[in-house]
């Protein structure tokens, strides 16, 4: 079933969902679905998993001379949404990325999703290569998310990129999309970035998810300037309960955030990870109640491969 379709069902009820990581490469799923397990009691309709691009290693051989390689160390989004959806019988939300993809390959990817009984993408530009300083597209790839969400609507029609037929079937992919409530960190202001959000709902989109937030205030102010700029799509906030005093730092750094001072002062002065991750969880779990108390739609929670702390969150609200 569509995300969309479970937030109208829901009729004004917060619903719980959260994101997973395919796990390394050469791991076993084993390690995946126990993550998964104790997140089942909150019912969540649906559950997103990442996708992780290539990066680039240098390879030393024995004559000194590095050999630069491509490795994807997180593989198999599409197969572990197809496992998630047989194993717990919830529907799955791959995360598709126009990073690394030509459009005849993610026409390919979205066949294949089609044909697992899918029915939901979150369309995403995706970060630039580690070692790369910006986004490279690739040849016949999409530079930005609205492209590719625009060439999901396209299949939603049926018109796919070499029509070789005439009874053609359409498919019919529910599109997310992803929204900055403290603006995307390569976008030049605030407004810019906004009117590139109202472009990918207009391309198609039907919902946005956002980035991880700490102040409830941002979201507030991003969701009224959402509204203003005409955007009318459910807004899901995302977040994450803060967990390790070396987040304080990681956090800001990976995902171009603020940290509200109450929230870094006290993980700063916590004398171990253990209080540190009791601050992180009580902030958590108030964000989300006053969320709660404003109307959204959805919670989706952030799990970066550990679910316990967010299974603490998810037993005290729901
Ligand atoms: P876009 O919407 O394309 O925006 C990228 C930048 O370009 C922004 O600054 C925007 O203002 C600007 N822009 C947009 N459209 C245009 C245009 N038409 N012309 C000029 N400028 C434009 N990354 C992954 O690799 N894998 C994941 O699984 C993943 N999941 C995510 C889930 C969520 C909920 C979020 C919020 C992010 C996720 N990301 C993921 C990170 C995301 O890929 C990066 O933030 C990326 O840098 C931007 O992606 P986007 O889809 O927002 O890009």
């Amino acid at each position: 079933m569509k995300v969309t379709d479970h937030l109208t069902r829901a009729e004004g009820k917060t619903l719980f969902s959260f994101e997973v990581l395919p796990p390394k490469k050469g791991e076993n799923i084993e390690s995946l679905f126990c993550n998964i397990e104790p997140l089942l009691e909150f019912k969540p309709p649906f559950i997103d998993v990442t996708y992780h691009r290539e990066e680039y290693v240098y390879r030393q051989h024995p004559n000194g001379l590095l050999e630069k390689k491509t490795v994807r160390r997180r593989p198999g989004t599409v197969g572990i949404c197809a496992a998630i959806k047989n194993r717990f019988d919830v529907d799955t939300v791959p995360h598709l990325i126009c990073g690394g993809f030509t459009k005849e390959e993610t026409e390919n990817a979205l066949i294949d999703l089609h044909f697992l009984g899918i029915d939901n993408v979150l369309a995403l530009r995706g970060d630039p290569i580690k070692s790369e300083g910006r986004f490279v597209p690739e040849p016949d790839g999409h530079s930005y998310a609205c492209d590719l969400i625009g060439q999901v609507a396209d299949l939603n029609k049926g018109e796919y990129l070499d029509q070789e037929q005439d009874d053609i079937s359409a498919t019919d992919f529910c599109i997310g999309t992803a929204g900055y409530p403290e603006k995307h960190f390569e976008a030049p202001n605030y407004g810019a970035d906004l009117r590139y959000l109202k472009h990918k709902v207009d391309r198609g989109a039907e919902y946005i998810v956002t980035q991880m937030f700490f102040d409830n205030e941002q979201f507030f102010a991003f969701e009224r300037r959402c509204r203003e700029a005409g955007i009318t799509v459910p807004i899901i906030p995302g977040l994450k309960p803060l967990t390790t005093k070396s987040q304080l730092t990681m956090l800001p750094s990976a995902f171009y955030l603020n940290l509200p001072e109450e929230l870094a002062d006290a993980v700063h002065l916590a004398p171990d990870n253990a209080a540190a991750r009791q601050i992180g969880l009580e902030w958590c779990i108030s964000q989300s109640r006053e969320l709660m108390a404003h109307g959204v739609p959805c919670l989706h929670y952030y799990s970066m491969g550990k679910s316990e702390t967010i299974r603490q969150v998810a037993a005290a609200l729901f």
